[in-house]
């Protein structure tokens, strides 16, 4: 197991603004951790066999933008983050490859449009679960990934290295704390309410209001990801109390005045 690998990762990620990085053995999606669990077809070996590690980097969204969502000002974040995550995965098994570690990126997402999306509801490697496996965090009622820096307001991109790297424990604490917030505010009811892996999301119904907002430039949805209290970002940027989505609440009417301005902009 290398440690000296590990240290250049996580310097690289330093050099390229990547807040989180976390590393998985492949063999850790042959064991189950609950159900149901990750077809072989989609697991690291089944994808590029001579796996040996898959490492996870995330890169957030910003609280107070995507609290403006609907809009095209999350719309353009959405698309930067993921270009600057596509290019540091792309980078790092670049670099990884180059020093002997025959190493391949996937991208933060793998299906080409939304409208793709409404008819398979899934891409062909799940970095959710990848993160999960990489100790990053653990999964929310949303459906998401929450960790604890950012709760679900993150993305992520994996390199899957035939590198042998220490890897990260799996974050068994659960950080949803199933209040239900989440489920109240999605607009289309996708979710049934029931916690992870429990819970049903109906995705389909999801992506259709994700192309809705598409045709309007002012995709993703994110209602679910901006209302869970859950991360460490809540409080840098001092907005810990989700009643300030409650559009009626006067009390954080300065907020709703600003978001109402941004949406009146761009994609409507
Ligand atoms: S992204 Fe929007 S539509 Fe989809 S589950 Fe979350 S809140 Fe509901
Ligand atoms: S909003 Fe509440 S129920 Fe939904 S994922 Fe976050 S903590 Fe869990």
């Amino acid at each position: 197991m290398s440690e000296t690998i590990r240290r250049q990762i996580k310097k690289k990620c330093t050099g390229l603004d990547i807040p989180l990085v976390g590393f998985a053995p492949a063999g850790r999606w042959d064991e189950p951790l609950f159900e149901p669990w990750v077809p072989e077809a989609f697991r690291p070996r089944a994808i590029f066999p001579e796996t040996n590690t898959v490492i996870v980097i995330g890169l957030p969204v910003s609280l107070p933008i995507i609290e403006s969502a609907p809009s095209i000002w999350y719309h353009e974040l959405y698309r930067t983050v993921n270009t600057l995550l596509d290019q540091a995965g792309f980078r790092i098994a670049s670099a990884l490859t180059a020093d002997g570690y025959p190493s391949v990126w996937i991208p933060r997402d793998g299906y080409g449009s939304i409208s793709v999306l409404k008819d398979r509801p899934v891409a062909f490697f799940s970095h959710r679960h990848a993160a999960f496996l990489a100790g990053l965090g653990n999964f929310g009622t949303n459906n998401m990934l929450l960790t604890p820096e950012f709760g679900p307001r993150v993305r992520f991109a994996s390199i899957l290295t035939t590198a042998e790297i220490r890897p990260d424990p799996v974050l068994e604490k659960p950080l949803c704390i199933q209040c239900g917030r989440c489920v109240k505010a999605c607009p289309v009811q996708a979710f049934d309410g029931e916690a992870y892996p429990r819970g049903l999301t109906d995705r389909k119904t999801c992506a259709a209001r994700s192309e809705a907002l598409a045709n309007r430039y002012i995709s993703p949805c994110g209602i679910c990801i901006l209302v869970c209290p859950v991360g460490e970002d809540r409080k840098r940027y001092g907005h810990t109390e989700t009643d300030m989505y409650d559009e009626s609440n006067p009390a954080y009417s300065r907020y709703h005045r600003a978001w109402k301005h941004v949406r009146s902009y761009g994609g409507q």
